[in-house]
């Protein structure tokens, strides 16, 4: 659906929807969450979904005939075929939950690279890539030989498409990348780099933990053969998140984890037989209650139309580095033209650490560190940096006293 172009978020309204938000801090000081590329905050229909679902139908799902298990079920199933929806995928057979990104990239790498790699084999990553889509792969490659390729990112970071076009081989078989950075906030033009990854006869796994919260994700469009994110990025809880595959590449995978729930037969004698997808990828008793509550985030999310979030958070972004750029020896790390609501960033003469402390003394979260991509620091020759990250609930108030806060900051540590 469209929106009239002289429509705005109501971010007031969306606030009201989220009680963290009107938390105190240190001795009274309102909280400012710019933190939410770690983990968003959670609106009221998301915790009242969970406090439903205990309070109501808390069961075992798959496993009873009773009431309290057939509503469980069918609210479980019911969540599947909303987030298929949510990304276009074709078949509710291609949506797989697990318990967040970490766990559906290791699923792939798990079932997919060990059934289908061989020493010599290659498989692309990129340079802005989390631990969670680098440590997999290397612990792979280590067992099994294959080698891995990294994709060079520029001084603004934005992903070097000439290098990695001549970098396949006809050995390579999959590129792992992100949707956007969550360190630098890059959006990287996926559909370009599936393009060429399939012209050249390869796969492609994206990472779409920082891309689904922001932006409407369309897996066919996109032709991602897998896609991964979590759930509690996206405004909906923790312990859970989904794997996208294309069905005829999950159909000739190998389950992963084994246990009840993923089998169709169990015998001694005759050896075992598997569930049809998307089953035989979730063994054990999921996260139900969570799967649930992650449907209605997704509802709550897709509630306030996209065009609005994006521009809105486009807005936070301009406006957070027009004013950051003001500051006297500000360095902003990852300055795409194509960029989501993330600012990383160092002062001269100031510790990253000692800013991410003393400004949460005024109320105001930001992240310190290496944010889980200590390569990609690395390759912009730091160790660590600050990081502002917004959520469809900040604003431009905020900003403003995030940057007042820094300032102070600055004068008490330079
Ligand atoms: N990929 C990206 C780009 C992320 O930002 C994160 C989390 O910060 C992850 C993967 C890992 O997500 P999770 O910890 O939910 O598995």
């Amino acid at each position: 659906m469209t929106v009239a172009n002289d429509l705005i978020l109501d971010v007031e309204q969306v606030r009201k929807e989220f009680p963290i938000l009107a938390r105190q801090v240190h001795d009274g000081k309102p909280l400012i969450y710019l933190d939410s590329a770690a983990t968003s905050q959670t609106p009221q229909a998301v915790i009242d979904t969970l406090d439903d679902y205990y309070h109501r139908y808390n069961a075992n799902i798959h496993r009873g005939l009773h009431t309290l298990s057939e509503e469980a079920t069918g609210a479980y199933e019911h969540a599947r075929d909303t987030v298929r929806e949510f990304i276009n995928a074709e078949s509710i057979r291609e949506v797989i939950f697990t318990r967040g990104t970490t766990e559906a990239i290791n699923l792939v790498v798990h079932s997919w690279g060990r059934s289908q790699l061989k020493a010599g084999d290659e498989v692309m990553i990129s340079y802005m890539e989390h631990h969670s889509n680098i440590v997999p792969w290397q612990m792979l490659a280590n067992e099994l030989g294959v080698t891995l390729k990294v994709i060079p990112v520029d001084e603004r970071g934005v992903l070097d498409l000439d290098a990695y076009e001549h970098m396949f081989t006809e050995r390579t078989r999959l590129v792992a990348v992100a949707h956007v950075s969550n360190a630098l906030g890059t959006i990287n033009p996926i559909k370009q780099l599936a393009r060429i990854a399939h012209d050249k006869g390869a796969l492609i796994l994206v990472d779409g933990a920082q891309a689904v919260p922001h932006q409407r994700v369309d897996v066919a469009d996109l032709d991602a053969d897998f896609y991964a994110f979590s759930g509690h990025k996206m405004y909906g809880p923790t312990g859970v998140g989904v794997l996208y595959g294309k069905a005829e590449l999950l159909e000739a995978m190998p389950p992963w984890q084994g246990g009840g729930e993923m089998i169709k037969t169990v015998s001694f004698d005759q050896g075992t037989t598997y569930a049809e997808l998307p089953h035989k990828f979730e063994a054990g008793t999921p996260a139900i209650a969570e799967v649930i509550a992650l449907e209605r985030a997704i509802r709550w999310l897709t509630g306030l139309h996209f065009e609005l979030v994006n521009d809105w958070e486009h807005r936070l972004l301009e406006h957070a580095t027009e004013r950051m750029l003001a500051i006297d020896g500000m360095r902003i790390i990852g300055q795409a033209p194509e960029k989501s609501g993330v600012i990383s960033f160092l002062v001269d003469g100031a510790h990253a650490q000692d800013i991410g402390l003393l400004i949460d003394q005024f109320g105001v979260a930001i992240r310190t560190g290496n944010h889980c991509a200590q390569p990609l620091l690395h390759s912009f020759g730091v160790d660590a940096t600050c990081r502002a990250s917004f959520g469809v609930y900040n604003t431009l108030e905020e900003v403003d006293q995030f940057v007042d806060a820094l300032n102070r900051v600055l004068v008490m540590v330079r």
